[in-house]
């Protein structure tokens, strides 16, 4: 993406994350979300629009919604899981 709308997110976290889930979807393990914290991932998983990491398909559902209803300005990920640090 070139638009600075995907930079809030801390990029070094989500490089952890997507190793450890590749790693879980290889060795069959089973990872939450990272937006909802629910283990609703699926092989039909959506792209986040905030920033470049899977999300399940009712969050990528919910993010579609969020930029229906505020044309496209909701870019805080600070409410998802990962980065809520309420684990
Ligand atoms: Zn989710």
């Amino acid at each position: 993406m070139t638009d600075n709308r995907t930079i809030k997110a801390p990029e070094g976290m989500l490089a952890v994350w997507r190793d450890m889930y590749e790693w879980a979807r290889k060795n069959g393990g089973d990872m939450p979300c990272p937006r909802c914290g629910r283990r609703t991932m699926t092989d039909h998983n959506a792209i986040s629009r905030r920033v470049s990491v899977e999300i399940c398909p009712t969050c990528g559902a919910e993010e579609a919604f969020e930029d229906f209803a505020t044309g496209g300005c909701m870019d805080d990920v600070s409410h998802w899981w990962l980065f809520s640090g309420a684990r």
